[in-house]
Formats: C-alpha cells, structure tokens, sequence
C-alpha cells in the first residue's frame, strides 16, 4: 500500500556497537540543526531535498538487544513501526553480519505482505585491517534478500549522506500515486 502519511519512519536495526547512533546523529546533523526534533527516545525528523524533491524522515534508534526474561515488546514494535529498514552491520565483525541476515528474517516474517524498502549496511570501512565482512559477501547478502547495499564509515562521514538520499528514492519508487 503506497499511501503513508509523511514524515517517513526509518527504523535502524543491527547488533550493539555496530554504529547505528553515530549514523543516526550524522543524519541529525548533517545540516539545519533547528529541523532536529527528539520524538521520545531517539528519533531524528529532517527534510532532505534528494532531486529536487523534499521528503521528511523520522530516523529512529531504538533497537535494543534482547534481554534475557524480558518479553522485547520494544523489539516487535520496530519491526511493525518502520516504513522503511536500515540494516546494519560493522564489517569488522562478521557475528553482527550474520545477525544482520537474521534480521532480514524476521522482518520479512513480521511484514509478510508488504514491500517495505530495506537498505543493508556495512558500516566501519574505515577500519581497513579489521576487515571481517567483505564488499562481495555484502553486496551478494542483500541480492538473496533482495535489498539494497551501501557501505559506509560513520567515522570518516563516507557515504552517509547517500545511504539516507538512497533510503528516500526506495520509499519514493514504492510510494505511488501523488
Ligand atoms: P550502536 O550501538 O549500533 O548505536 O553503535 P554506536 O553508534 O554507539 O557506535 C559504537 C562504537 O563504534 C562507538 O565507539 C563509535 O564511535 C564507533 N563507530 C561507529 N561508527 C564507526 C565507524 O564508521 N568507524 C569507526 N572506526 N568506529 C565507528
């Protein structure tokens, strides 16, 4: 159903320490800091003018891991919330790439009958030596589960504008009508 009512949720997901936060804050900062605007928790909302159109995203950092005994409604609820999913995980740590696909699954699980944009993100390509993912498994991951494929570094500022310019023409191309 391409019929959501802006601003666009993107929900982060992946493992801890992976660099959800430092993506979330550069997207936060990347310009106007008056757009910022903290929804509860930790969600950012900004405008982006990704060509020549404005679209509003509310990017929230949620996610948390799953705690032992406890029932994770919050886990469940980002899985139900998001109109559009970033995937991430850090290329030096291959736990939190397999995680990654798990995710995958359980999003597909949780959403059945949508299509709902989903961009996978190996984030931390900055940390050349600690390589554990590389771009080929990446890239071939998100052709199985049929997503799209960016790598970034949060800490260098690489590719991060992209990835949420790339999250904006997903929600577009799916958006219909209007
Ligand atoms: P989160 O738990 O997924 O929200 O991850 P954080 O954003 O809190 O990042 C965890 C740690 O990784 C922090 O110490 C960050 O500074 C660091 N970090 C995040 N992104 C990068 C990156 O691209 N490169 C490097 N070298 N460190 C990063």
């Amino acid at each position: 159903s391409g019929s959501w009512d802006p601003p666009y949720r993107v929900v982060l997901l992946g493992d801890p320490g992976v660099g959800k936060t430092s993506l979330a804050n550069l997207f936060a900062g990347l310009q106007d800091r008056d757009l910022l605007e903290q929804h509860g928790e930790a969600a950012y909302k900004r405008t982006l003018s990704v060509d020549g159109e404005e679209t509003t995203l509310l990017v929230m950092d949620t996610w948390q891991p799953e705690q032992p005994g406890e029932e994770s409604r919050r886990r469940s609820q980002c899985l139900q919330v998001g109109n559009a999913y970033v995937i991430v995980y850090s290329i030096t740590d291959r736990g939190s790439f397999e995680s990654a696909s798990e995710l995958r699954i359980q999003l597909r699980r949780a959403r059945q009958a949508e299509d709902i944009p989903i961009i996978l993100v190996g984030n931390k390509t900055d940390l050349v030596r600690c390589r554990e993912v590389s771009v080929e498994e990446g890239r071939a991951c998100a052709v199985v589960f049929d997503c799209k494929f960016i790598e970034t570094s949060a800490a260098l500022q690489h590719n991060v504008a992209e990835l949420f310019e790339g999250v904006v023409r997903q929600i577009r191309l799916r958006r219909g009508g209007k």
